[in-house]
């Protein structure tokens, strides 16, 4: 029975491969060096699995951004700006695609499936040359086998890559991608054909946009592409990787006919159907990749009944063509548990990292074959059933009130047109009011008082006293700027899930448990293990001292229960709904309490909420409800004086608008850099929306100072679409990345911007 590894993080147990990019991109180090380190990444990985016994072991998951652009690269699909001569793409020609140079901005990035992964997207045309140009696949081929491993080639399949990519500006929106199969078929030939000669007796396609809904054009041109590239593959094995859900009915058909294919790989975590169509039938002679362990959380498998359902597969697909694996790359989970030295033993023995999660698969492969390692499977059936019962999981209360919460609608008694009227009465605020999203400018000096805090080195008092003379300054710099709706300015926050997590109980926290999420960028996810409640109040100390400082509204600032737990690894012993609940919960008693003190504008940030959409849409009706209902609940109880405000960091909502409008908040703001007009428009015609929307005025993710006239010719376009009694001034997002001196005159130029349109209105 053989064992196989989808992919493999890339930025090392403590982030080796972060800190040698950011070193390079930074001059400090040079190519050499760079390529040292991750050689040595590969190596120690490669080794890894080998030793562990895993007999498919992949190569060319390890990239130096993204494995689509390393695609791109293959592809020669460079961008004409980049000024790419042809030949062997070099870093500078990579990175400037992935990052931008002095003179040309990067290409875009957007969200890997439904991950927090992000990819470069490909930028196509018809007059794209494809032409071979990155030997990346083979080079890494040829280097792991002179380690002696002999590895599995991964490449992003051709019809994955081009439904993931998008037309190249200046061409038609409407430009079939799917159109230029012809044209990259001929370098995947080049790719198989190298990879042959160098040895290669498999090769893996990641084909994961088969589990989309997808029409028979789409699944067609997997059948074209597989068929033209038969004769390339013979003498291969080909393994077809779909992963993140299970593929449908018709897409299981295309896929398991698919020409010159040998193995199909199943996520059979999330693709829960999996098992029904493989009993339905599986094409006799190929081999099924069956992907038991979890690579997108961070949990112990539960061997045992893993190893009953690869039982039941093996009945199906006979013993010699089943191999186990994982449930997707292992990219998307932690790298290793054993650098984790804060977690108490007890939650240690109910996870595994990427590095355990090899061991569980290969323990599997044995257990199949006979060889069952008695005592691995009976700790883990220990830590199983600890974690069952151990009472730091369950909390009966808790569970009694989510439960009680299902079926029944929670809403604010009166409409918010009524709610706004009430509210202005106490608030007595301008037309187009402005505010900002919460954070302002982290300096270094801010991050040493919390790290000093922490690790004890100052007192309490000391670190009360120190925040709350940045929180002063930040309300002084608001009063001055005559902003209308003050923030304090989230300085005692690192992050804005870490920093509620640590104060709710069910929650744990790693030192090393990072995750890319984009080239040299990671995020430290928290481990909700068990029951949430809120022992205490969170934010009512620092929010009330916030509005002691001024007479104007100043906003309680939380994070919503849907952001917290798209941003978690979540436990998997109960609906994701469910402590979904236990979260909205917890924040109701914080807005409930924030209310009570006095505070009358509360915003829940929902950055997140889109991110959760499941990737079918028969899946995302469900989602969406128990998701909005949950952000209803948290602000359900307050009085209709109290004002709601939400925010989202994004703006492609026009699919999900109704979900938007139906969390009931008072006030929205959203990111809205590129000044969309259409998104403005799907506001005022999708349903009478009556309530205030804050559409971001300028781009905080750039150093640039929108200047007043700019942002004057911003509002009054969003006036053309939106009535002016509901339309606020705010900035995209928070401002924890700027400076103080981008941030200063920009909130200038945005105060003077609203008051220059007033005098119009
Ligand atoms: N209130 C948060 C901030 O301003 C919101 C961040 C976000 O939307 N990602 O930082
Ligand atoms: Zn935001």
């Amino acid at each position: 029975m053989a064992s196989h590894i989808v992919g493999y993080p890339r930025m090392g147990p403590k982030r080796e491969l972060k800190f040698a990019l950011e070193s390079f991109w930074d001059g400090k180090i040079n190519a050499e060096e760079l390529q040292n380190v991750a050689r040595s990444l590969r190596t120690s990985i490669w080794k890894e699995m080998a030793d562990a016994g895993i007999k498919y072991i992949p190569s060319n998951t390890f990239s130096y951004y993204d494995q689509v652009l390393d695609a791109t690269a293959m592809l020669g699909a460079v961008p004409p700006r980049y000024g790419w001569n042809g030949g062997e793409i070099g870093f500078d020609v990579y990175f400037s695609m992935a990052r931008g140079n002095a003179t040309v901005p990067a290409m875009e990035m957007t969200k890997w499936f439904d991950t927090n992964y992000h990819y470069i997207v490909p930028e196509l045309g018809p007059d794209m040359q494809f032409t071979y140009s990155s030997h990346k696949a083979v080079d890494e081929y040829k280097e792991a086998k002179a380690l002696g491993v002999e590895t599995v080639p991964v490449i992003v399949g051709p019809v994955s890559y081009l439904l993931s990519s998008k037309p190249a500006k200046g061409i038609e929106k409407s430009f079939p991608l799917l159109s230029l199969l012809e044209k990259i078929l001929p370098v995947y030939k080049e790719v198989i054909t190298e990879l042959k000669a160098a040895g290669a007796s498999w090769i893996q396609f990641d084909e994961p946009k088969l589990v989309m809904d997808l029409d028979a054009h789409q699944l067609q041109a997997f059948t074209h592409a597989y068929s033209e590239l038969e004769s390339s593959l013979s003498g291969l094995n080909v393994l077809i990787e779909t992963y993140f859900a299970d593929v449908s009915a018709e897409a299981y058909k295309t896929l398991t006919s698919l020409k010159g294919v040998t193995a199909f790989g199943f996520d059979l975590v999330r693709g829960t159907k999996t098992l029904e169509l493989v009993k339905g039938g599986f094409p006799s002679g190929k081999y099924l990749f069956a992907g038991v362990v979890d690579g997108r959380n961070i949990w112990a498998n539960d061997l045992a009944g893993s190893l009953s359902n690869l039982q039941a597969l093996e009945g199906i697909v006979g013993k010699d063509k089943l191999v186990v694996s994982t449930s997707c790359s292992l990219l998307h989970t932690a790298v290793d548990l054993v650098n984790e030295t804060k977690l108490d033993s007890e939650i240690k023995s109910w996870l595994a990292f990427a590095a355990q999660k090899i061991v569980e698969v290969n323990a599997l492969a044995k257990a199949l074959s006979g060889e069952k390692n008695e005592a691995y499977f009976s700790a883990n059936s220990a830590a199983q059933a600890s974690r069952k019962s151990s009472p730091r999981v369950t909390n009966e209360a808790v569970q009694k009130a989510a439960a009680a919460l299902r079926g029944s609608d929670h809403r604010r008694a009166t409409n918010v047109s009524a709610r706004l009227e009430a509210q202005q009465k106490k608030l007595n605020l301008p037309l187009l009011p402005t505010t900002t999203i919460g954070s302002f400018p982290q300096t270094m000096d801010l991050r040493r008082v919390r790290r000093e805090f922490k690790a004890n080195k100052i007192s309490e008092e000391e670190y009360v006293k120190a925040i709350k003379e940045e929180i002063r300054k930040v309300v002084e710099l608001q009063e001055e700027l005559d902003i209308d709706v003050l923030v304090h300015g989230e300085p005692e926050r690192n992050d804005m899930v870490e920093y509620f997590g640590e104060q709710l109980s069910g929650f744990a926290f790693t030192v090393n448990g990072w995750v890319q999420s984009y080239g040299s960028r990671c995020v430290k996810p928290p481990i909700i293990y068990g029951d949430v409640s809120r022992p205490n109040p969170m934010t009512v100390f620092w929010s009330t001292m916030a509005q002691s400082m001024t007479k104007r509204p100043m906003k309680g600032m939380l994070t919503g229960p849907v952001t917290i737990l798209n941003w978690s690894f979540v436990r998997n012993d109960q609906p994701r709904f469910e402590t979904c609940y236990q979260i909205a919960l917890a924040i109701k008693d914080e807005v409930e309490d924030l209310e009570k003190s006095g505070i009358n504008v509360i915003q829940i940030d929902e950055a997140a909420l889109r991110e959760g959409l499941p990737l079918r849409k028969s899946e995302q009706p469900f989602y969406l409800d128990w998701a909005v209902h949950s952000f209803r609940i948290t602000n359900c109880g307050v009085q209709d004086t109290t004002q709601i405000h939400t925010h989202m960091c994004y703006s492609n909502f026009n699919d999900i608008i109704h979900s938007i409008i139906n969390m009931d908040a008072d006030v929205i703001t959203i990111e809205n850099s590129r000044s969309d007009e259409k998104l403005l428009s799907v506001f005022r015609e999708g349903v009478k929306y009556g309530a205030g929307i804050g559409p971001g005025v300028y781009d905080i993710h750039s150093p640039r100072i929108p200047s007043t006239e700019e942002i004057v010719d911003r509002v009054s376009k969003m006036l053309a679409v939106l009535e002016s009694h509901v339309l606020w001034v705010n900035p995209d997002c928070g401002l924890k990345t700027r400076k103080y001196a981008e941030v200063k005159p920009a909130l200038s130029n945005m105060v003077a911007a609203a008051k220059a349109v007033r005098t119009q209105l």
